[in-house]
């Protein structure tokens, strides 16, 4: 599939870390919080972590964190672990949660404060944040900066205990007012928050602050290498403090990367809750969205996004990859392993008035033309078929080759057929399209053919079809405005979704289980839906159609 690329920075500091004996393996993790579903961003994150762990022999974490006790819901923990497990990266046995360690993180921080590293702080939040300085100018010590050590544990006792409100104190680490480093001025690191916690219950009324309790998480387990996305550079010293003080034999390094941002597409938690709750889409999973989850209902593959992390490259340059590299991903992986069958979305009815009426042969069809392992099938052929509208025009205009009075086309793995003659309904709609066959002229046969025709369309015996409902999706965000309008909501596309209920497909598709696809010869790429489909009415989601403009960038380096 993809071509040997590149080795990138990330695999440059690894290497250099295991020569250099600062480890002697590799240990990664992915520490989502479980407030809401993953989305593609995510899963490069996921493929980026995984992937280094297998690719170095180590191990691969898979470590909820979950030390906010406001946000978490377990609806979100089962999703990601199922996310998580779909694209491949199997963490076994290792599944954490970071509340889990709250006992080791209260004890870390006794550690820090008996070191003369901690010390619990009356300021307010508005005081905190008027000590703390600005970017040109030096924090100012909290008056409580030097109290003793004794008293410090005393009061952090007390803090555990419950002895105080929300808010009235803190435990701050005692680090650099003066440091050019904001997140360096004496960060609070435990916060009082009476609050029952998912996991602990009530047990706690304390909770440790995110860039206290993720450090220590990682080398709580034994992680190597902390991969992070940018937004965290400046917060590196803090976590290097805090392995450093709190005291590890293999502290974990982070090493931050670049965010993978797609373009014209809505992946804030925020922006998706709000579609959901409004109903503008059909749940976290609804095939429009870039959540793994609405992906996976699409119809993309873990392979397709495989492809695609490993196209968008790692790198500490924030850049905008699209969502034609997605679709092509899910081309390049699909045209290799569907079967290529026919059929019908906007059907009218064709009849061969010479064929015998009743009579039913089987034609030839290759599966994929690409792939001979997936062989070849016999197709029903009648009297009656069903051709696509657009295959037939009453007035043609030019180089138009399909099907209009008095032309010849061939009907894909079977014979020519010569319209003459069609039918319109009450509406002045076209109806049923009248045609003669000529039975010299059937595919697959070693007879050279008595002429050349220019159009080739598909069709679907109409006695044997499948009939099914095809969902076609389009961008959900109106592209034209941009994603956001100025009241935050979302610029909702009204063709998004496009419902098609009498479709019809050769017996092929009959049985087909959710998840199954196939190619629709000219049609698409199509996915049985998981949550809408059924054996004995089959709701297929177009995954992406055939045609792009898009090319692949010439890979660097
Ligand atoms: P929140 O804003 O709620 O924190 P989040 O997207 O950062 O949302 P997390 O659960 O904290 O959600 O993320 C888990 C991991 O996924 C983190 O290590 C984060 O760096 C990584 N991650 C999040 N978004 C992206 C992205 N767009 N590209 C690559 N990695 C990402
Ligand atoms: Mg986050």
């Amino acid at each position: 599939m993809a071509e040997e690329r590149s080795r990138n920075f990330i695999e440059n500091e690894i290497d250099k870390d295991l020569k250099e004996g600062v480890y002697d393996h590799v240990h990664t993790r992915f520490p989502p919080e479980p407030n809401g579903y993953l989305h593609i961003g995510h899963a490069k994150s996921i493929l980026l972590n995984y992937g280094l762990a297998k690719e170095y022999g180590g191990k691969f974490n898979l470590r909820f964190d979950d030390t906010n006790p406001t946000k978490e819901k377990s609806e979100f923990v089962e999703s990601i672990k199922e996310d998580v497990k779909w694209l491949g990266a199997d963490y076994e046995d290792r599944l954490f949660f970071a509340s889990d360690y709250f006992d080791r993180m209260y004890e870390a921080a006794v550690t820090l404060i008996k070191k003369g590293l901690a010390y619990v702080s009356k300021l307010t939040a508005d005081e905190i944040r008027e000590y703390r300085g600005t970017l040109t100018e030096p924090g100012k010590n909290d008056p409580d900066r030097d109290r003793s050590i004794e008293e410090n544990l005393e009061l952090f006792e007390k803090m555990k205990a419950g002895d105080f409100a929300d808010g009235e104190v803190t435990l701050r680490a005692k680090i650099d007012m003066a440091s050019s480093n904001i997140n360096m001025r004496d960060p609070i690191i435990y916060r009082v928050a009476h609050l029952s916690h998912q996991n602990t219950g009530d047990k706690w009324c304390i909770y440790p602050m995110y860039d206290f309790a993720h450090p220590l998480e990682d080398a709580f387990e034994g992680i190597t290498h902390s991969i992070c996305t940018l937004e965290f550079e400046d917060h590196r010293p803090l976590y290097n403090w805090v392995v450093d003080n709190v005291g590890f034999e293999m502290p974990p390094r982070q090493i931050e990367f670049a965010k993978l941002y797609l373009k014209d597409v809505v992946t804030g938690k925020r922006y998706i809750k709000k579609l959901v709750e409004d109903g503008t889409v059909d749940g976290w999973d609804d095939p429009r969205l870039v959540s793994i989850a609405g992906l996976r209902r699409r119809g993309y593959t873990p392979d397709s996004l495989r492809l695609f992390v490993e196209l968008s490259g790692v790198s500490k340059a924030n850049s905008v990859s699209e969502m034609p590299l997605l679709e092509y991903c899910i081309r390049e992986d699909l045209k290799q392993k569907d079967k290529r069958i026919m059929a019908v979305l906007d059907p009218i009815r064709l009849v061969i008035d010479n064929y015998p009426e009743g009579q039913v042969e089987m034609v030839k069809g290759t599966n994929n033309p690409d792939n001979p392992e997936l062989g070849e099938r016999e197709i029903p052929l009648g009297r009656e078929l069903y051709i696509e509208r657009e295959d037939f025009m009453e007035e043609p205009p030019k180089k138009y080759f399909r099907l209009f009075p008095g032309n010849e086309v061939r009907l894909m793995n079977a014979y020519f057929v010569k319209c003459v003659s069609f039918e319109k309904d009450a509406d002045g709609k076209i109806s049923v399209v009248h045609c003669t066959y000529d039975p010299e002229t059937k595919q697959g046969t070693d007879k050279e053919m008595p002429r050349k025709v220019k159009g080739t369309i598909h069709w679907v015996h109409a006695d044997s079809a499948v009939k099914f409902t095809a969902r076609l999706y389009e961008n959900i965000v109106d592209e034209e405005k941009g994603v956001y309008d100025e009241n935050g909501n979302v610029n909702v596309n009204p063709n998004s979704l496009v419902v098609m209920k009498e479709c019809y497909a050769e017996p092929e598709l009959k049985g087909a289980k959710a998840y199954d696809s196939f190619q629709f010869v000219r049609n698409g790429f199509f996915c049985v839906d998981a949550k809408d489909s059924k054996d004995d009415d089959i709701v297929m989601n177009r995954v992406v159609s055939l045609k792009s403009s898009f090319k692949l960038p010439v890979q660097q380096g």
